[in-house]
């Protein structure tokens, strides 16, 4: 807490700071003091809800606390149960002036049988703390612009919460979307997450006596086991980013009758939409194949996952401004300019990125005694501590450093658009992301020419974005 720190008298516990015409040389200290000051009221919330871990869409009491808090905070316009989901809700702070639109997404959903072993706690935390702190900066500085908080429910398995607001019109007139996640591995907001969707396949044969008249069936099960082999044999010709499991979920009913149904389930993971696409499409190519082989009709059901993220480098550069002038700067660093950090794992806001530009800032928090990444139940633990907590709190004030830039530099709204404008058209011309092995433990990745990067050569890195790049022009001898 700083509180000896604010000149003017306390309002509720929201944020007062000296009104200086130079935004830019206060703003620091004044998002660090006003978040700070939130310091009491949101520990007991973060709490809470670490306490209290729901299911996706089912994010009850997390849905009820956080709209409470919001609604006693002044000038905040609160919907509950938004856009048809029960535990989706909608926070205002309109600045009745025009000018950008900012947003932050709020995730509350837990684990089955794991509780917040995810940490979606810590970005309610991150998220709820950096737009209150935006909305006082506005008020301070009258600044134009509106604030958004969406509490976006479902993250977890293929959920989707945010896909389902986006598609019901809720990011509409918005102009940047933010949130972070933690884990214990990095500090970066320029996260790539992968894209993945699941298909379901099942196969339709004839059943008959396995040993009397064998030749008038057709063999479901050997028409899905030549499809799981045809998949195993295609790992070798994917990309190293390129991830396919497959699970036989049901093998036939007895071993002395033809099979006349089988179905398995495959699920791929790949750098980028328009990889997961051909990966997709070679996939189907060996369910055809085990159709075709064994005569047996295939059925595929494709459930879309979750696009990969696609970072935003201007605003990537402000939140880095203020993670690291903030006091006490944590380990690890943030990687220098314009280096991606890999999260090999799967995010919808990853949606959210190809509609409008996108932070998703990874958060390194103490691990565990047994050093657990997320999804485990030593990462529950660590993200239900207060260490955790403080941490998130400072990821708010960088998310509300970025979020107060957009608003109060002149132009920097249309920097940050153009800049996600080249990344689609590039995207769309065929580049893709390369991985990049930075550490044993951690990964960059850089926007490169698809062909170079499907060579087994890869000698040349091409970015469009920054020809000078460090990577540029070469030699990366990658995914060792
Ligand atoms: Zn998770
Ligand atoms: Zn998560």
């Amino acid at each position: 807490m700083e509180e000896d720190s604010f000149i003017l008298v306390h309002r509720d516990d929201g944020c007062q700071g000296d009104v200086s015409s130079n935004v830019s040389q206060n703003l620091l200290s004044e998002i660090d003091s006003c978040i700070e000051r939130f310091h009491t009221s949101l520990w007991p919330l973060n709490k809470f809800i670490h306490e209290n871990p729901e299911l996706a869409f089912k994010e009850y009491k997390a849905h009820e606390i956080l709209t409470n808090f919001i609604r006693l905070r002044k000038g905040w316009q609160v919907t509950t149960s938004a856009y048809g989901m029960e535990t989706a809700w909608v926070a205002v702070y309109d600045s009745g002036n025009p000018g950008p639109v900012v947003s932050f997404n709020i995730e509350m959903d837990a684990l089955p049988k794991l509780g917040h072993a995810c940490g979606h706690n810590l970005i309610a935390t991150a998220s709820l703390a950096a737009g209150l702190a935006t909305a006082e900066m506005i008020r301070q500085h009258d600044l134009p612009g509106k604030v958004f908080l969406f509490g976006t429910p479902g993250e977890e398995g293929i959920g989707g919460g945010k896909i389902r607001l986006l598609e019901a019109g809720a990011y509409e007139g918005v102009d940047i979307s933010l949130i972070s996640h933690p884990g214990i591995l990095h500090n970066s907001p320029l996260v790539r997450t992968t894209a993945f969707a699941r298909l379901e396949i099942e196969y339709f044969g004839r059943a008959a006596h396995a040993a009397n008249s064998p030749w008038l069936g057709v063999n479901a099960l050997d028409a899905l086991i030549i499809a799981y082999n045809a998949i195993s044999v295609l790992r070798q010709q994917t990309m190293p980013s390129d991830v396919i499991g497959m699970q036989i979920t049901n093998g036939g009913a007895a071993p002395n009758i033809i099979h006349s149904y089988a179905a398995g389930v495959c699920v791929i993971r790949a750098i980028s939409a328009s990889r997961l696409k051909e990966l997709q499409q070679k996939v189907s190519a060996c369910f055809r194949a085990g159709a075709e082989a064994t005569g047996a009709r295939e059925e595929v059901k494709i459930v879309q996952g979750y696009a990969d993220h696609v970072p935003n480098r201007v605003l990537a550069a402000s939140y880095t401004k203020y993670w690291n002038l903030l006091p006490d700067l944590p380990d690890p660093p943030i990687p220098s300019r314009d280096q991606f950090t890999w999260v090999n794992a799967s995010t919808d806001q990853g949606n959210i990125s190809y509609a409008m530009p996108s932070v998703n800032a990874s958060f390194a928090i103490t691990p565990g005694p047994q050093m657990g990444q997320p999804h485990s139940p030593d990462f529950e633990g660590a993200s239900g501590t207060k260490g955790a907590f403080v941490r998130a709190l400072r990821v708010g004030k960088a998310l509300a450093g970025t979020a107060v830039d957009v608003l109060s530099i002149p132009g920097l709204i249309n920097e940050v658009k153009g800049q996600w404008r080249r990344d689609m058209n590039a995207i769309e011309d065929g580049y893709t992301y390369c991985r990049v092995r930075a550490t044993p433990t951690r990964y960059s990745c850089d926007l490169v020419s698809r062909e170079l990067n499907s060579s087994s050569k890869l000698r040349t890195i091409t970015n469009p974005n920054n020809p000078a790049h460090p990577n540029s022009g070469s030699l990366v001898s990658t995914f060792a």
